[in-house]
């Protein structure tokens, strides 16, 4: 499996170390050759219109999109949760449209701008760190996204298909249980899942006991 992690700008080199760490290889990839032979593509933290821009001039947008039909797999975090989104708002700008979800940029406020906390998830049953940092809000998700965590009802961990998204950093914590379940999507088994499952000695995760309102 060959992971690429977009490096225009932003946090990437974060995102290279976690994958060190799971021994996975990667690519930075900077020019729509890269993408080729990619099993999946991670977008970073950083600052989404610029991104969106250097995506456009360096012709990644449209070598993301050719990813995307081909059944590639992505996950954004944070500034890249932006740009897989269907509507961006607040401001409004051009995004690639991954996974059906709305979200307004830096919508927690100035004082909630950056925050730690742990937060539970449908991906195991102990809650996991997230780093927010002038993060953004999904206010809207269409019926084909999962939703599988939130804070204060709303989501901030979704998958669509093969797409996943944070609007907070995995990539900053120790914790490495976001990145596998990417890694699952990219592999398309449960190959990775199984390994990490034996090394936690995790028990496979139960259902919830209440049931969370779906966001529409
Ligand atoms: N606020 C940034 C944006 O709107 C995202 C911040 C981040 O990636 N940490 O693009």
């Amino acid at each position: 499996m060959k992971i690429g992690i977009l490096a225009l700008q932003g946090d990437f080199e974060a995102h290279a170390r976690v994958l060190q760490k799971l021994g996975v290889d990667y690519v930075f990839a900077r020019a729509p050759e890269d993408l080729e032979g990619l099993d999946g593509l991670i977008l970073p933290g950083g600052e989404s219109t610029t991104h969106m821009k250097l995506l456009a001039e360096t012709g990644l947008e449209e070598a993301i999109r050719k990813m995307a039909a081909g059944g590639g797999a992505f996950f954004g975090t944070c500034a890249g949760a932006i740009l897989l989104a269907r509507e961006v708002k607040s401001p409004a700008q051009k995004s690639l449209g991954l996974i059906d979800m709305s979200v307004a940029r830096n919508a927690y406020g100035r004082q909630l701008s950056s925050d730690v906390m742990a937060l539970e998830t449908k991906l195991r049953s102990e809650p996991l760190e997230m780093v927010f940092i002038r993060a953004p809000v999904i206010e809207k998700t269409g019926r084909g996204v999962d939703i599988l965590a939130e804070r204060e009802g709303k989501p901030v961990l979704v998958q669509q298909g093969r797409v996943l998204a944070a609007t907070f950093h995995p990539e900053l914590t120790s914790d490495t249980t976001i990145h596998e379940k990417f890694l699952q999507l990219a592999n398309g088994a449960g190959h990775l899942q199984n390994v990490s499952a034996e090394r936690k000695n995790m028990t496979p995760a139960k259902g919830k006991k209440r049931q969370r309102k779906p966001h529409r």
